[in-house]
């Protein structure tokens, strides 16, 4: 289970053409590399449109391009079980088969940071980590192993996804441990919640172990005092009579 914070949007690019070839990735997706657009200002719909228009052009592509708006995809990754290859990252430097044992371009999915110019850099870098941590749950990666800075596959040649980290003042390593972070906060398998459901108004909010709120959960299909066999064999759902506090404020569950 992961909590879909946001919406991706497919918009795939014709088949059979430079950008998109319509090969599938196979076996299995094994690694996650981070980009970004390298244009200040560029949203990700432009770079689809973009994309789209030079379509047989260049063999150049990536699976999605995140701004503060959008998660666009346009090479089929996240939003099918078969995903296809992007070509982003070049075949003949060797750090990818060295880290990973494969071509990136094969069995790597291809993310892009768009920033700069009228782009919230802030609102878009949480949808990037957030998209790069959905991407290590969907395809059963290791956060902390499994996603890798373009300019350390290609060095010298590339520099990506610095820039765009700069524009929210991380680092490479900040970065790496947002994913990892995010990934933890949205699975509720590796982060165990104990859900409660405010009777009044039948939402549903996650505590962490210490009892402080994190996340409001859309789950209509849970039961009040559902098993979830998560939290120390307690029940996971509890029903409470007021949503009257705030986040990161602790409840105290007092036992009848
Ligand atoms: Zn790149």
């Amino acid at each position: 289970m992961f909590e879909k914070k946001y919406n991706i949007t497919s918009l795939y690019l014709t088949d059979k053409t430079k950008r998109r070839s319509g090969l599938k990735i196979n076996p299995q997706v094994k690694f996650v590399v981070a980009h970004d657009t390298g244009n200040p200002g560029s949203t990700a719909r432009a770079n689809v449109n973009y994309y789209e228009n030079t379509n047989n052009s260049i063999y150049a592509s990536a699976h999605l391009f995140v701004d503060d708006v959008e998660i666009l995809e346009c090479i089929p990754a996240l939003t099918t079980d078969k995903p296809e290859k992007a070509w982003h990252v070049r075949y003949n430097v060797e750090a990818d088969n060295k880290m990973y044992g494969d071509e990136a371009n094969d069995t790597a999915i291809g993310i892009e940071f768009c920033y700069g110019g009228g782009i919230n850099n802030l609102e878009a870098y949480k949808r990037y980590v957030w998209t790069i941590a959905y991407t290590c749950h969907k395809f059963g990666l290791d956060p902390k192993t499994s996603v890798v800075g373009h300019y350390l596959l290609d060095p010298g040649r590339r520099y990506d996804p610095l820039p765009g980290l700069r524009s929210v003042d991380k680092t490479y390593r900040e970065f790496l441990s947002d994913v990892v972070k995010e990934y933890n906060i949205c699975s509720t398998i590796s982060y165990p919640f104990r859900l409660i459901k405010i009777k009044s108004s039948g939402k549903i909010y996650a505590l962490d172990r210490d009892k402080i709120k994190h996340h409001i959960f859309n789950l209509s299909s849970f039961e009040v005092g559902r098993q979830m066999g998560l939290w120390g064999g307690q029940d996971m759902l509890d029903l409470i009579e007021s949503d009257n506090f705030k986040e990161g404020e602790s409840i105290i569950f007092v036992q009848p």
